[in-house]
């Protein structure tokens, strides 16, 4: 039977760290800026739930508001702009873009020490170097979690199912950077399973709901799932959690697992480039 690993728990420990630092500093505090363009309601929430983060830890937060109908132009002036403000330290903006908006201009107009979600292609190089200064906020997740629960990576063989830019495909950087023998599978991967079964760590990020059965699991794995889907207005993991529990060590739920962790690696990047502006 596996130990389950909470994410909250993580999440709280991590964050009472940041507001301790915080509290500390005395000259300024550091300053969160989150763009949103629209009017998406699930959007409005998730920057809400920053901001309460940010306040709940002492970090000062500004929200840009831009209509639907917002030209590129508009966004790189106001990128520019933020870049150009010495009291902010990072900038957050909410994805996805509307479709007349050029997503990679974008993210390449961020100034790379502004860049707290990771996105910039210099940060990415920084971090496919093993010299990151941001990691990506849900990849760090998986990290943070191993890590809280004293999990030792050198050598294991870790698998990660998903190569996605902003999960897969980082996340199998870090382990790599923590001396894992890595394999990526993805969705053309033949007989996933017996692949999986190799895994000593087994990260899950596909947004299949439940595909991940005990058939995937070596006895003794460490389960971390990723994975956020809405079935019949609940949230379920990649992983078919009832089947997997019995045989892995350690498992993060869903809820309460990675997803818990995700603001508070932003909250982290946020103090980071608080510290690189100082
Ligand atoms: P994505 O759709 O960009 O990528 C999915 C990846 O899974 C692809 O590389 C694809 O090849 C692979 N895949 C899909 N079906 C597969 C299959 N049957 N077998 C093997 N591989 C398969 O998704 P993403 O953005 O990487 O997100 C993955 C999951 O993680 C989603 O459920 C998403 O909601 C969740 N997510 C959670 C957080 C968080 O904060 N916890 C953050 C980002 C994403």
């Amino acid at each position: 039977m596996a130990i389950v690993m909470d994410g909250k728990l993580v999440s709280n420990s991590i964050r009472s760290k940041i507001k301790e630092e915080i509290a500390a500093l005395l000259v300024r505090k550091p300053k969160l800026a989150t763009i949103l363009v629209g009017n998406d309601e699930s959007a409005k929430v998730y920057i809400r739930n920053k901001e309460k983060a940010c306040l709940e830890v002492g970090i000062l937060s500004v929200q840009v508001n831009l209509p639907e109908e917002s030209t590129n132009e508009i966004l790189l002036q106001t990128i520019e702009h933020l870049n150009n403000d010495s009291s902010v330290d990072g900038i957050l903006i909410q994805m996805p873009l509307p479709k007349q908006l050029s997503t990679e201009e974008i993210i390449r107009t961020i100034s790379p020490g502004k860049d707290v979600d990771c996105l910039h292609p210099l940060n990415l190089g920084f971090l496919c170097s093993g010299h990151a200064i941001f990691t990506p906020n849900t990849p760090q997740a998986v990290l943070s979690i191993l890590d809280f629960y004293q999990i030792s990576l050198q050598g294991k063989k870790a698998v990660v199912i998903g190569r996605s830019n902003i999960v897969g495909k980082p996340v199998s950087l870090l382990l790599l950077d923590r001396h894992a023998t890595v394999t990526i599978c993805h969705s053309k991967t033949i007989d996933l399973p017996s692949v999986a079964r190799e895994a000593d760590i087994l990260v899950v990020a596909t947004g299949r709901a439940s595909m991940v059965n005990k058939n995937f699991i070596k006895p003794g794995a460490v389960v971390c799932d990723v994975g956020i889907n809405y079935v019949d207005g609940k949230i379920k993991g990649d992983v078919e959690y009832e089947s997997v529990f019995p045989l892995a060590s350690y498992i993060t739920p869903v809820p309460g697992g990675i997803g818990s962790l995700t603001t508070t690696m932003l909250l982290n990047n946020t103090l980071k480039a608080y510290h690189l502006h100082q």
